[in-house]
């Protein structure tokens, strides 16, 4: 029989399939499968008009046989099936959307190629990379005559008339010998196949049936006596292997939590159910239908370089991508689960998904529905927000901050902070709605402990008024209070800004007053501190404690704090970062009063060690590093003598 040669590309595709360094070779039986699926939709369809198909729709199914003497793979259906032509049509030429692509990608190395095969499959032709040989025989529906055709390769095929008792298509794929570096053979093991048939092809519509090994108990014969000791048996049974009805095509209501909860634990591998499960679809511009969820518990690995995010793309109950990144806004990283969407094709790539409006638009959508579950969780049981805010809070906060505050506004409902108020934490939104009259902006506070904040002297004016304080306890906070700089129209303020509180004409009457009385003693301590401050001022955020450290600037002391830590982390190069230190000093404290008394009396040595002594005790509250501590101490002592 004359070989035929494939079309120029057909060709080089076959050479990659059969020379494929790809080590998820395991993909050709979903791309061989779900062709049979297609084939099958087709022969449903005809039904549709045609009777003589109709009652024949039970029985549709397709059959995945191993033959472990013949060392042959059969996959059969019986869907529509294909004429001679179409064979030569389908089988010997590329000209299917995905492939395409392909071909243009085909250029450069045939490494990378291999790669996006790996990745997307290409259909039919990966059965060349598990098999030295491929005979498909196959009858078109409502014809006599079937085909066989054959392919060993690269070099050609043949086509030649054939019989076939029924319509439809068997694939035979003669599986490769087995080599140093891979065992061909696994894929004529039922156990192996079915594991891959669950893996890659659960959820196409039609069963996909196998011939199983079932090892149970014999059933007990009725003449058994009392010492009858149970008999196991093997037995050869065809079952159907796949689930067929995915969880997410069902409706919400059909399906308990229990359900659930099982297939989310299986799935992602999470021994904990999960925390909240949201469901969403759409139909028209895109259709999609999506299940997912949010882990109880932080994953061992999800502030690591290892984690990776992404939903599972399907398209049609056929997994194509197993972690679709671009579904998935970085803030809501944490959510697994399942998208499924007839408008991708299968042999979809990377680049090409990564560049489609479709998958943009259910990720934008994917983005609001999650966030308003979570807004909805937060009113409905905040015990359980809260266990979601314990796990991932910080990954929220992070995405305020990240990309210039890109996701502030999605993100900004969702936060929780511990407060002045109540022991329970809160969020932006509780805190506006109780803000008291006349209280013009959202106070926060940096310390490391709620406690510390409680204590801090510049939080005394502001919690007199009876004001509520965000006590912020961790470094990302403040990034964050930067990155939303307002909400509801309040402006977000550092109890330690100079403007925190609103003042009156006589108040800065007196503030000035005050500053010129004083003026001898700021520039007395300016002059002993020199560079380690900016400046010495008197403090408009004290009421009774002496004395405080803030800073002028866009750097704050904590944020002062965060970069010391990271640059001792990495021992970056980087001088370190420093706020621009501002002493306050409070006339009306007796330390004050001693220190003015001792330069009244011109004792400098003695007001140098006061200034010292206000200088370190600024730092100590202010939670900053003390230089030389064993010189404090002296200093200290010193002054006791
Ligand atoms: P794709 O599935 O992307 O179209 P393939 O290379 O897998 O590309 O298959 C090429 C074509 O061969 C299919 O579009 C289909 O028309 C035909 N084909 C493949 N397998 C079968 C089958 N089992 N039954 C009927 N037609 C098939």
């Amino acid at each position: 029989m004359a070989k035929k040669q494939f079309k120029a590309e057909s060709k080089r595709l076959m050479d990659l399939m059969i020379n494929s360094i790809y080590t998820h070779k395991e993909i050709f039986l979903r791309e061989i499968i779900s062709n049979a699926s297609d084939a099958i939709d087709k022969l449903a369809y005809l039904s549709l008009t045609d009777d003589t198909v109709k009652a024949k729709r039970a029985d549709l199914r397709i059959t995945v046989a191993p033959d472990k003497d013949a060392r042959t793979l059969t996959v059969s259906d019986n869907g529509v099936g294909m004429s001679g032509d179409e064979l030569e049509q389908n089988l010997g030429t590329i000209a299917r959307s995905g492939s395409l692509q392909f071909k243009a990608d085909m250029g450069a190395d045939e490494k990378s190629a291999a790669d996006i095969i790996g990745q997307f499959g290409v259909g039919f032709y990966s059965a060349f990379m598990v098999a030295d040989e491929v005979t498909v025989v196959t009858r078109r529906h409502g014809e006599e005559t079937a085909h066989r055709w054959q392919s060993a390769g690269a070099d050609g095929y043949t086509v030649a008339e054939c019989e076939k008792d029924e319509p439809g298509t068997d694939v035979i794929m003669h599986i490769k010998p087995d080599t140093e570096d891979e065992n061909y053979s696994e894929y004529l093991e039922t156990g192996r196949l079915q594991s891959l048939i669950k893996k890659y092809s659960d959820y196409i519509r039609h069963p996909i049936r196998m011939e199983v090994e079932d090892y149970r108990q014999k059933e007990k014969p009725e003449d058994a006596g009392d010492d009858y000791k149970p008999e196991w048996e093997t037995v050869v049974e065809e079952k159907t292997i796949n689930s067929m009805v995915p969880l997410w095509q069902r409706p919400r209501s059909k399906v308990e939590q229990e359900e659930y909860d099982r297939f989310y634990q299986e799935k992602f591998g999470d021994w904990q159910a999960p925390l909240a499960t949201v469901t969403t679809s759409s139909e028209g511009t895109v259709t999609f239908k999506a299940l997912l969820f949010v882990p109880s518990a932080t994953p061992y690995d999800f502030y690591t370089r290892e984690y990776e995010k992404g939903l599972q793309l399907y398209s049609s109950g056929v997994l194509i991508m197993d972690k679709c990144a671009d579904l998935l806004p970085d803030c809501f990283r944490f959510v697994k689960g399942v998208v499924d969407s007839p408008d991708f094709s299968l042999n979809i790539s990377r680049e090409m998904l990564q560049h489609d409006r479709q998958l943009k638009i259910i990720a934008t959508a994917l983005e609001k529905k999650i966030k308003n579950e979570l807004v909805k969780l937060m009113k409905d049981d905040r015990e359980k927000y809260e266990k979601f805010w314990s796990a991932f809070g910080r990954q929220l906060k992070y995405s305020v901050v990240d990309n210039y505050g890109s996701k502030k506004e999605l993100l900004q409902d969702l936060l929780l902070f511990t407060t002045s108020k109540e022991s329970k934490l809160a969020s932006l939104a509780e805190y506006v709605e109780r803000m008291a009259e006349g209280q013009e902006f959202i106070y926060y506070v940096c310390a490391d402990s709620a406690a510390q904040a409680a204590r801090l002297p510049q939080v005394e004016r502001i919690a007199d008024k009876g004001w509520e304080i965000l006590y912020l306890t961790e470094e990302v906070d403040e990034f964050v209070m930067q990155a939303l700089a307002e909400v509801s129209g309040k402006k977000l303020k550092s109890v330690s800004d100079p403007d925190a509180l609103p003042e009156t004409d006589e108040e800065k009457a007196e503030q000035e007053k005050q500053a010129e009385e004083s003026k001898s003693v700021l520039d007395f301590v300016k002059e002993t501190l020199g560079e380690r401050i900016k400046e010495a001022r008197v403090s408009k955020i004290l009421k009774t404690a002496p004395v405080c450290m803030t800073a002028d600037g866009p750097m704050s002391l904590e944020m002062e704090k965060y970069f010391a830590k990271m640059e001792g982390a990495s021992s970056s190069p980087m001088g370190a970062m420093k706020a621009e230190r501002v002493l306050e000093l409070n006339p009306a404290s007796a330390p004050f009063a001693a220190l003015k008394a001792a330069l009244d009396a011109d004792d400098r040595d003695r007001a140098a060690k006061y200034v010292e002594v206000l200088y370190h005790q600024a730092l100590l509250i202010a939670g900053l590093p003390i230089d030389d501590p064993a010189a404090y101490t002296e200093l200290v002592c010193s002054l006791m003598n």
